[in-house]
């Protein structure tokens, strides 16, 4: 077959390029879609057609029967796979396509019938040198097909129309584009290639093709433009296989011929060794290639992978609102370019969003914006990404106008909401890319991984800084409380001191007459004013031994009183220990006689000199017996002094009711009693061994108990140094 090469089969045969290049990244873009996939296949019908022409009009007559045949099969898979893609464009959604599907492949096939049975649709073909080829048809087959070319492009138009109507935003413009793109195409070439070939008129019949022209043109600007099916991702993601083919093949050729020159006989072991090389190669080549082609030519493309890998890292490194906002805002901007970015926090008592971060956005930060409930519930709640391009007008708008003319004022075109499970965080606010380009899929993606990894930091950073609101908060109240109790602490001291000074005075107030009244007791008992009778002086006797425990318990009173005021001061003198011992027992005796019990005093054969205060280490000594004699029922009591190395040492030892080691050590505090003591005895101060306590270390030395617990009992025992 002798090919013509005329101006118009040069056009045909671009078109068919052109056609072809389309096909090509439609189809691998998403080899997996659906939408895809029919879309490749309208196209290749539409190759097929150009094609057939071109091969028609070469053709010889031999072979015209043949392409003419083939150029009228060609448009009814044109027109049954453009009505099949209207169904499901742009939504992917297939509808409830079963019957229309086989509707649509039975008439196709029934007039492919046509189209192909001899002497059925097409009678013959006239070769006409110098014109185009006539084409004889039998009319009723003619009138069948055209009438199935013309429903199944209505049917599409209509179909894409209504889709039209229902849309909105970005689908909304792919729709047009589309639709104008095959509605030019479509029905200037039922007018060239069907009308006029109907009336004999073959001049124009290979003006078809050429306007398929215009359907490319159009959808190819949907696609880089309006982003249609994403083809920027397309010739990166070729860009990065094809790269690393051609290196590997460039060096294996010149491997190849090096190899022929200087070791023909390696030859095939070489290729071995290069084949496995390759392979191995080839991965890290594409990685290289893949980072070459995003750095230099696809900037405005990124590895989606890398970013939200590198945010966690920088999220997880700070609780810092700030810091937080700066990392997510400056992310996004060198993700998508964006022109502007805003983070805003949401406050659901006040129901306002509050402008937390903002870059380029022409407002205030700290500007509130009151919540748009609409918008939030249709979008935010629902975790749904609000493309405004999308909801101008419609239903949304009406709803919202306010907010959304606001938002356009703003040059706002991004709303991605900000939750954690079904709590609102706050939202994403984003304006247009600098490039003008759309948000695509990937993008709202990505974004809805940030927005989830963002509204995690916030709301860990918004926990943060309420907990260290609350911590300082709870500091000023502390230090409010502890001031008020500082205060009244204060008012205590005072009260305290009144009261150390009242005890004070009225003890030793006490104290002066009762000395005097002792005096006379014991001139009374001594007989100086006479003989007493026995009963008289058993009276006596009694009395004498309350006003001593008077004097005691003054004493007690008096010790507490300089202890508590800081004046327990000691007044120093040499003394013997065990004469001291024997003038208190000689005091004690009385009462111990009383209840029966023996008082013994195993004294050391050496004696034993004491430098400290007389008078106090007798008040410990005398509180010591008086309390064994008190907290004894039956038995003895064995005093013991001794020396032992630079301490003299103490012991009284009793047959009481002895101490629970538990309590042993609390007994020392002030006003400690032990438990149940006062059903033994009434008298008692509980001051008794926390003033001997105090003594004892005022001089230096230590005191303790000793005791198998109750009913045992007890023994106490202290030590002074003897210096
Ligand atoms: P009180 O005036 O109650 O005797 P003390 O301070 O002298 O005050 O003693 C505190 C408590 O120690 C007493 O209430 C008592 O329970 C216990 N106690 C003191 N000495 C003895 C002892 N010899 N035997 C048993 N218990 C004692």
């Amino acid at each position: 077959m002798q090919f013509l090469l005329d101006t118009k089969n040069i056009i045909l045969i671009l078109t068919a390029l052109l056609n072809l290049i389309l096909g090509f990244f439609i189809y691998f873009n998403g080899r997996k879609k659906k939408i895809n996939k029919i879309y490749s296949w309208n196209i290749v019908a539409i190759v097929s057609w150009v094609l057939a022409m071109l091969f028609f009009r070469s053709a010889t007559e031999t072979t015209s029967l043949f392409w003419c045949t083939i150029l009228y099969v060609a448009p009814t898979f044109i027109a049954s796979s453009f009505l099949y893609f209207t169904y499901i464009f742009p939504t992917q959604k297939i509808e409830n396509l079963k019957w229309r599907y086989w509707i649509i492949i039975l008439s196709n096939a029934y007039i492919i019938f046509l189209t192909i049975l001899p002497n059925m649709l097409i009678h013959q073909v006239n070769i006409r040198p110098g014109l185009e080829k006539e084409i004889i048809f039998n009319l009723i087959p003619y009138l069948f097909y055209a009438f199935y070319i013309l429903i199944c492009f209505s049917l599409g138009f209509v179909r894409l129309f209504q889709k039209y109507l229902k849309s909105y935003g970005k689908e909304k413009t792919q729709i047009i584009y589309l639709l104008f793109g095959y509605a030019v195409a479509a029905n200037l070439a039922f007018i060239t290639n069907l009308i006029m070939p109907w009336i004999g008129n073959f001049s124009l019949n290979w003006l078809g093709q050429i306007f398929t022209i215009t359907m490319v043109s159009f959808t190819a600007y949907a696609i880089i433009i309006h982003n249609l099916m994403d083809i920027k991702l397309v010739l990166r993601n070729s860009f990065a296989i094809l790269a690393p083919l051609i290196t590997i093949l460039i060096g294996y050729t010149a491997v190849q011929y090096l190899i022929n020159l200087y070791l023909p006989n390696l030859a095939d072991a070489i290729n071995v060794i290069i084949l496995v090389l390759s392979i191995l190669f080839f991965i890290p080549l594409k990685n290289f290639y893949y980072h070459i082609a995003n750095k230099y030519f696809f900037s405005s493309l990124y590895d989606s992978q890398e970013v939200l890998n590198n945010l966690s890292d920088k999220l997880r490194s700070s609780l810092d609102i700030k810091i937080i906002c700066n990392v997510i805002s400056k992310t996004l901007v060198n993700a998508f370019h964006s022109r502007a970015v805003g983070i805003l926090i949401f406050n659901e008592k006040k129901n306002h969003y509050l402008v937390q971060h903002n870059y380029n956005f022409k407002i205030n930060t700290q500007k509130y914006f009151p919540n748009d409930k609409f918008l939030q519930n249709k979008f935010a709640k629902q975790n749904k990404i609000l493309v405004l391009e999308n909801i101008k007008n419609n239903i949304f708008y009406k709803k919202s106008k306010q907010t959304i003319d606001l938002l356009n004022k703003l040059e706002v075109e991004i709303l991605a909401p900000l939750n954690i499970k079904n709590k609102m965080i706050g939202l994403i606010v984003l304006s247009q890319k600098e490039s003008g380009d759309m948000y695509n899929d990937e993008d709202l993606k990505v974004l809805k991984v940030i927005g989830a990894q963002t509204a995690v930091a916030l709301q860990n950073s918004l926990l943060y800084q309420e907990s260290l609101r609350f911590g300082e908060k709870l500091k000023q109240e502390v230090k409010i409380a502890t001031k008020d109790l500082q205060d009244a602490n204060e008012k205590l001291k005072l009260l305290d001191k009144a009261k150390t000074e009242f005890v004070s005075i009225t003890s030793h107030q006490l104290r002066t007459p009762l000395t005097g009244i002792k005096g006379y007791l014991s001139m009374f008992l001594e007989g100086d004013f006479g003989k007493l009778k026995t009963e008289q002086k058993k009276v006596m006797t009694d009395v004498f031994n309350n006003s001593n425990r008077l004097v005691r318990l003054i004493n007690i009173f008096l010790n507490v009183s300089r202890i508590e005021s800081g004046r327990l001061k000691l007044d120093k003198s040499k003394f013997d220990l065990i004469e001291l011992i024997n003038e208190i027992m000689r005091e004690l005796k009385l009462g111990a006689e009383k209840k029966n019990l023996k008082l013994e005093f195993n004294k050391s054969k050496e004696k034993i000199e004491v430098f400290g205060d007389r008078d106090k280490i007798a008040d410990v000594v005398m509180n010591l017996i008086d309390n064994a004699i008190k907290y004894t029922k039956k038995g003895k009591i064995i005093i013991s002094a001794e020396l032992n190395k630079q301490t003299a040492q103490i012991k009284i030892k009793d047959s009481g009711i002895g101490i629970d080691p538990q309590e042993a050590k609390t007994l020392f505090n002030k006003f400690t009693r032990g438990r149940k003591i006062a059903e033994i005895n009434t008298s008692g101060s509980g001051l008794g061994l926390f003033i001997a306590k105090k003594i004892i270390e005022l001089h230096n030395g230590k005191i303790w108990i000793q005791s198998q617990g109750a009913g045992k009992g007890s023994k106490f025992i202290f030590e002074v140094p003897i210096k």
